[in-house]
This record gives C-alpha cells, sequence and structure tokens, in this order.
C-alpha cells in the first residue's frame, strides 16, 4: 500500500512520540539488562509496529518498503534491537512464509506475528558457519508421520519469545543448495533445546544462542514450499532483512551524529567549545555526509523492492554494506568526540559503537556482500554469497 509523504510524516512522527516516551528513559537500563521489557513489545502490538510490509490479508499493515524502512530508521535512532523486531514479520522470520508457505501456514504463523501477538526465529546459522548457507549440515529425515530433525544452530536470535522457528536443514545423505529445505519448528517441541549466549558485545536485549534439535519430529505441514526449496526461502528471508539492517544502521548514525553535534557544542577544552575546533568539525561534517548517503541508498533500496526492480537484490546488498560501514565509522567517532563520557556504558554513543559492529556481522557478512556486489557486476562466478 502506497503511503503519501504526510502519512509517512504522520507515522514517524507518532513512533517519535512513544520512542521518546517509553523507550529513551529505559534503553540503557534493560540493554544492560540483556532483556527487552515485555510490556514494550505489548505496547508496540497495540500501535500496529510489527504489521510492516505484510498485507493486510494477512494481520499486517501493508506498508510500501519506504514507509516501512523509514519507521524502522526512526525506532533505531532510540533503540535499533527494537527496530529488529519490528522487520522480523516481514523479514527474516515472516517473508519466506509469506513468498512459500500454504493458507494454513499463513494464518497459524504469519497473522500473530504480524499483529505482534506472537514472536518468532529463524535458524540458518550453524556452528561451523553462517556466511555458507549451501553447506549447511542439520539434518531431516522423512518418516510416515512427518519429518525427524536432528543437527545444531548457533547465534538464533529470540530465543526466549520465540514461539517457532523458521529453520532450514538439509535431507539425509545428501548436501547443498538443492538439498535444503525450510520448516516451522515450535519452539516447545520435544527435543528442541535453546541455550542462551550471555554477555554479547552488541544487541544485548536480543536472547541469541544455539539452538539444537535432538531427534525433533515435526509434522508433514511443518515444511514450507517444497522439499529442496529451503535455500530459496532462507534467501528471500535474509535479501529483506538487508533493508532493516540498513535502515537500522542509518538511525543509529543519526543518533550518534546528533548526539555529538549538541556534545560538542556543549563541552569546552581551553576556554572554547570543542565544535571551534576544525579536526572535530571535520569529524562531524563527516559524519553526516555519510548518513545521508547511506539514507539514499536506503531510499533506493526499498524504491527498488516497491517497483519490483530486477536490481532489488544487489540494491539490498549496496545499502546494508555501505549504511553498516557508515554506522561503525560515525560510532567510532561519536565515540571520539565524546572523550571518556562516551565509554560510559549508559550513554548512548556507547551503546551505538557496541551495536554497530554487529551490523557489520549479521544478515551476511559485509565480505558476503562484497562478494555478491561484485559477482552482480561482473557475471562471474565464484565468489561465494
Ligand atoms: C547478535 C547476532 C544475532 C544473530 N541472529 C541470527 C539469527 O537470528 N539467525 C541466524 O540464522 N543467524 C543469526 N546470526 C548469525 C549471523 O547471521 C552470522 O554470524 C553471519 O551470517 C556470519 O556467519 P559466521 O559468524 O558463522 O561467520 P563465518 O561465515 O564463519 O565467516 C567468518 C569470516 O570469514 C569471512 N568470510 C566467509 N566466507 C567468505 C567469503 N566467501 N569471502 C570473503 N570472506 C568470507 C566472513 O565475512 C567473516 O569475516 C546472528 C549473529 C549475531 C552476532
Amino acid at each position: 500500500m502506497a503511503v503519501n509523504n504526510e502519512e509517512r510524516d504522520h507515522l514517524v512522527r507518532s513512533l517519535r512520540q512513544f520512542a521518546e516516551r517509553e523507550v529513551k528513559p529505559r534503553v540503557a537500563r534493560y540493554d544492560a539488562e540483556e532483556r527487552i521489557p515485555p510490556d514494550l513489545l505489548t505496547q508496540m502490538a497495540g500501535l500496529d509496529l510489527f504489521g510492516g510490509t505484510v498485507p493486510l490479508e494477512w494481520g499486517g499493515t501493508a506498508l510500501d518498503h519506504l514507509t516501512y524502512a523509514t519507521l524502522i530508521e526512526e525506532i533505531s535512532k532510540y533503540d535499533h534491537v527494537l527496530g529488529v523486531l519490528m522487520s522480523m514479520p516481514s523479514a527474516l522470520v515472516g517473508a519466506g512464509i509469506l513468498a512459500f508457505g500454504t493458507e494454513e501456514q499463513k494464518k497459524r504463523y504469519l497473522v500473530p506475528l504480524a499483529k505482534g501477538q506472537t514472536f518468532g526465529g529463524a535458524g540458518v546459522t550453524e556452528p561451523q558457519s553462517g556466511s555458507d548457507v549451501a553447506g549447511t549440515r542439520t539434518r531431516y529425515r522423512q518418516v510416515s508421520d512427518g519429518y525427524v530433525i536432528n543437527g545444531r544452530k548457533a547465534w538464533i536470535s529470540n530465543l526466549d519469545i520465540a514461539s517457532f522457528f523458521v529453520m532450514f536443514a538439509v535431507r539425509e545423505g545428501e548436501e547443498g543448495r538443492t538439498a535444503m529445505s525450510a520448516f516451522v519448528v515450535p519452539s516447545d517441541a520435544p527435543g528442541l533445546i535453546r541455550n542462551p549466549f550471555r554477555n554479547k558485545l552488541g544487541f544485548r536485549p536480543i536472547c541469541t544462542g544455539e539452538l539444537a534439535f535432538d531427534d525433533v519430529v515435526v509434522p508433514p505441514d511443518a515444511l514450507i514450499g517444497q522439499e529442496g526449496e529451503g535455500f530459496q526461502v532462507a534467501m528471500i528471508a535474509v535479501e529483506r532483512g538487508r533493508l532493516s539492517v540498513a535502515a537500522r544502521a542509518v538511525g543509529l548514525a543519526q543518533a550518534c551524529l546528533d548526539d555529538s553535534i549538541a556534545w560538542a557544542k556543549e563541552r569546552t577544552t581551553f576556554g572554547r567549545r570543542i565544535a571551534s575546533y576544525q579536526q572535530v568539525g571535520a569529524k562531524l561534517a563527516d559524519m553526516a555526509m555519510q548518513t545521508r548517503a547511506a539514507r539514499l541508498l536506503v531510499r533506493e533500496c526499498a524504491e527498488a523492492i516497491d517497483a519490483g526492480r530486477s536490481d532489488a537484490r544487489l540494491a539490498a546488498s549496496i545499502a546494508k554494506c555501505y549504511a553498516s560501514d557508515v554506522a561503525q565509522r560515525v560510532a567510532t567517532d561519536a565515540v571520539q568526540i565524546h572523550g571518556a563520557h562516551g565509554v560510559a556504558e549508559e550513554v548512548r554513543v556507547s551503546r551505538c559503537y557496541r551495536d554497530a559492529k554487529v551490523f557489520q556481522i549479521v544478515e551476511g557478512t559485509n565480505e558476503v556482500q562484497r562478494n555478491i556486489i561484485a559477482s552482480t557486476l561482473t557475471g562471474l562466478k565464484g565468489m561465494p554469497g
């Protein structure tokens, strides 16, 4: 559903009011506690913030990708982790179900997800590698009453709140893309084991860790799409996820810039405001230029997806790679401008600095994005990604 500029501005203003009131005063504390307050998620569900681009008939808000990305950017100025959750029904968790799922699967999983009544997770990464998705070792075999899954996933988010996981496994005795299938596995399935990793560098409120499958039995209707379509399901999920990472990176970079301008105008050394020193001013100027350029790439990517353009995949890799590199540089400069104050755990730029690094790793590392960009440009194979 295309949203005009006025409507988009209205949605952004409402989200900002919510974030100023409910997120800003609490985020430093819940980041340190490594948990998202459940009441925050309930309030977000009440504001329809999980509906994203999911069609109305499947419980979503059917936003165009530009509006969706703009909202993700806005919330990420306060806490990008909430942007992760806002994007999951439209991207990492929901996109595969929307594209490949049956009516019944959409009703059962996508509708409550888009309404914020449930949360889900996506199990792609494994202990031996996340980049090499086709090298998945978690395996399944068909039995009379469904499928039996065995294996281990690592670094899987939403371990605490997900009521189901979209996960990927290869048919026993086979390997590679064509052997891979996607399944929905309820989080209370017997044999499913969750081991959270604590004290992560960034993304701390999200509960991330190991997801182990020990003879987990799922019924035939747990299969998403056809057997052998798992790689395509995984790719649509992570590609949609890249727009979200890029938008979150821009929101985070903007927050770093805003705080750095305010601090540089307030802080004095040698009897002068530090903003008056050329070296500080140049940093601010570079931060602003890079953040604006990254925002334009996010918009280009959103518009490419909305228009169904064939270069949308390329645009997503470019936006994700550039915006996350920018976020990492801008956050580093923001801490530098804040001096020791920027190192204090509860200060926003300090949290941004820790989170920004992780943007360069998730949803396909930036090396993998550069492989995709280069191989798309040259048409040469041999650069996996
Ligand atoms: C906070 C957090 C949350 C996450 N949530 C999820 C989740 O919900 N679901 C999920 O499935 N995963 C999740 N991940 C995992 C994430 O997607 C992976 O970490 C990522 O895909 C990289 O995989 P890896 O860590 O195994 O690195 P590896 O694949 O082992 O790569 C290691 C290094 O080698 C480089 N490299 C690898 N292959 C190439 C190549 N062909 N060319 C050049 N360089 C290469 C990489 O770029 C990287 O620098 C999460 C990770 C984090 C940190």
